[in-house]
């Protein structure tokens, strides 16, 4: 009996084990369901398949036929992955456990191909019915343990046949809810990092990009080498806005201008809060011409804008200043960038000079 729990619980450790390794590719994708993409369902199956092949390396030899947690994997596949990866999981399973077969011991060959098309077709069927809930995860291993408690009685003696029974049963329902919690954890870890990397690198007070992520995105330029501008906006005499109707005042202004840069910016370009009252367009792929026109439709669209803050409507005006690329390094576009601002400010505010 010890010999019989002590392998199903090297099951249980070769389960975690490898569903926690096999989660990694998935973890920055959305979770999977019989709806994505085809190859990320193939991909389940062939690791499903994997695990449930190092299962059978590892499986209990009585009588002629290998007994362990295989179904565990195989059902976990086809609950997220639906028949796909049900399929590709099976089939990979099987031709392992062919070259498995030793002194000519089909019996047990055969019973894992009827185990096998028993466990994967009622649960696929079901599976374009049922949802990936806990209750569906319930039904399918009551099938696993119908279908794989039918060949053990087929293939043990009596006296064998209980005490397996009972063990597998149990190590059945406990691995599939212990795996499944895993994998829920897994996936809930992950997305909450995801989640985590996606505030440090936001502005909690515009919701655009903060500075870390404008830095990261400015190293990047320099590895791409490519033609590209950057951009400064300072708002002009801003302090009057905070010292005549407040700092929340300020607040609104700043967000709603964050908006309008986005607005105003074309999809490929990023958008972000350099600092303070201060924002930074970077443009990849930039022409000079291309600069110009959106730092002048910014300068125009700011001046006319009626800026919506809880002390009614505001009107500003921007200075910008920018610089292109030219083959210099990126600190320098970024410095050049900053004295066209200086001058701009110099020269009156509300204009846009490009540094050359
Ligand atoms: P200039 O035209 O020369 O740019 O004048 P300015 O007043 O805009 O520039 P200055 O650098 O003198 O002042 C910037 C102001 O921006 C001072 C600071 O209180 C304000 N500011 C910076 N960050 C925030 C913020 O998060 N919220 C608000 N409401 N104000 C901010
Ligand atoms: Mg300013
Ligand atoms: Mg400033």
């Amino acid at each position: 009996m010890l010999t019989i729990i002590n392998s199903f619980f090297i099951d249980l450790c070769i389960l975690f084990t490898l569903f926690t390794i096999s989660f990694l590719p998935f973890r920055n994708r959305p979770r999977l369901t019989p709806k994505s993409p085809f190859k990320a369902r193939v991909l389940l199956g062939i690791q499903s398949g994997v695990i449930a092949l190092i299962l059978l390396a590892n499986a209990l030899h009585l009588e002629g036929i290998l007994i362990d947690l295989r179904t565990i994997p195989i059902t976990l596949a086809v609950l997220f992955g639906g028949w796909v990866s049900g399929v590709v999981a099976a089939v990979l399973f099987l031709i392992g456990r062919f070259f498995m077969i030793t002194n000519g011991e089909y019996v047990g060959f055969y019973l894992a191909i009827i185990t096998m098309i028993a466990l994967v077709v009622p649960t696929s069927l079901l599976r374009l019915k049922l949802d990936n809930t806990r209750t569906t995860l319930l039904i399918f291993m009551t099938i696993s343990v119908i279908v794989f408690g039918s060949a053990l009685f087929y293939a043990l003696p009596l006296e064998l046949f209980y005490p397996i029974l009972l063990v597998y049963i149990v190590m059945t329902y406990l691995g599939a809810a212990a795996s499944y919690r895993l994998l829920h954890e897994l996936r809930r870890h992950f997305e909450n990092v995801q989640h985590q990397q996606q505030l440090a690198r936001t502005d909690a007070l515009t919701g655009i990009a903060n500075r870390r992520r404008l830095n990261e995105a400015m190293a990047n330029l320099t590895v791409e080498a490519e033609e590209y501008a950057l951009i400064l906006v300072d708002i002009d005499h801003f302090k009057r806005v905070n010292d005549t109707y407040g700092h929340d005042v300020g607040d609104d202004v700043l967000r709603e201008l964050g908006m309008l840069l986005v607005d105003e910016s074309r999809e490929d370009h990023l958008v972000g809060r350099f600092g303070g009252e201060e924002f930074l367009i970077i443009m990849p792929n930039a022409q000079k011409d291309d600069v110009s026109r959106l730092a002048e439709s910014i300068r125009e669209k700011v001046s006319t804008f009626p800026f919506e803050t809880s002390a009614g409507t505001l009107h500003i005006t921007v200075s910008l200043g920018a610089c292109h690329s030219n083959d210099i390094e990126v600190d320098s576009v970024l410095k050049h960038a900053d004295e066209a601002l200086y001058h701009a400010k110099e020269s009156g505010r509300n204009r846009f000079i490009l540094a050359s």
